[in-house]
């Protein structure tokens, strides 16, 4: 984790005589509360300068295409520091050409060695795009009233692809998870020449990998 800054609490306090708000006001609240005690823990620092000039550095070595799902954040999963990772992320991990263009985006300004396409079990993109839902699953959501959220799940759906498979296994949360994660690589290997170009000059690996929310653990998927 961050050096010197152990000590910021992950929860805003909340003030006992605060007058009642919105709950955007007080999520807002919250937000800004965090940053403050971020740039006062770098303020605090032993060597401010040099606490500051860490979150001002980019040098990714690894790129991760991941789900947007709050619990599957690539710099805690992977306990790496700011600067160091170049996440993409999106609900199910769906690659597009904004999301293709963003990994090819950072594999010409850095040169990563390495892309890893992160899915996860529970997900519930994956769910909802399932014939059969997996266990505990919660009701696939009405996209109705929102073309957006109608295209993404098309979008997931036509990515995860044929679906027997998993409603078969008796593991759907990772049989959906790890197909996902495996049609996924094949797709930016099939659509995106600089990806497909790197590979072949031996220049880039790309891995795929399942973060499991039941452990905490990542389990990186054979070639
Ligand atoms: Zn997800």
């Amino acid at each position: 984790m961050n050096p010197n800054l152990d000590h910021i609490s992950p929860v805003a306090e909340a003030s006992p005589d605060a007058a009642p708000e919105s709950a955007s006001a007080v999520a807002l609240g919250r937000l800004a509360a965090g940053n403050a005690r971020l740039a006062a823990a770098i303020e605090a620092a032993e060597d401010p300068r040099a606490a500051l000039s860490a979150f001002a550095r980019a040098d990714p070595y690894a790129v991760i295409l991941g789900c947007s799902d709050s619990r599957v954040p690539p710099e805690i999963v992977f306990d790496e520091t700011v600067g160091q990772l170049f996440v993409v992320r999106v609900a199910s991990g769906v690659a597009g050409p904004n999301e293709i263009g963003s990994i090819e985006y950072a594999l010409a300004r850095w040169g990563c060695p390495v892309l890893v396409v992160l899915g996860h079990t529970q997900c519930g993109g994956i769910a909802a795009a399932l014939d059969k839902l997996p266990p505990g699953a919660e009701p696939p959501f009405d996209a109705r009233g929102s073309m957006h959220l109608g295209s993404l799940l098309s979008g997931i759906r036509s990515g995860l692809g044929p679906t027997a498979a998993i409603s078969a296994s008796s593991d759907p949360w990772r049989a959906a998870a790890e197909q996902n994660v495996r049609r996924t690589v094949e797709l930016l290997l099939n659509w995106s020449e600089p990806i497909r170009r790197r590979v072949t000059e031996g220049r880039l690996a790309v891995v795929g990998a399942v973060y499991e929310v039941e452990s905490a653990q990542v389990r990186f998927l054979d070639g």
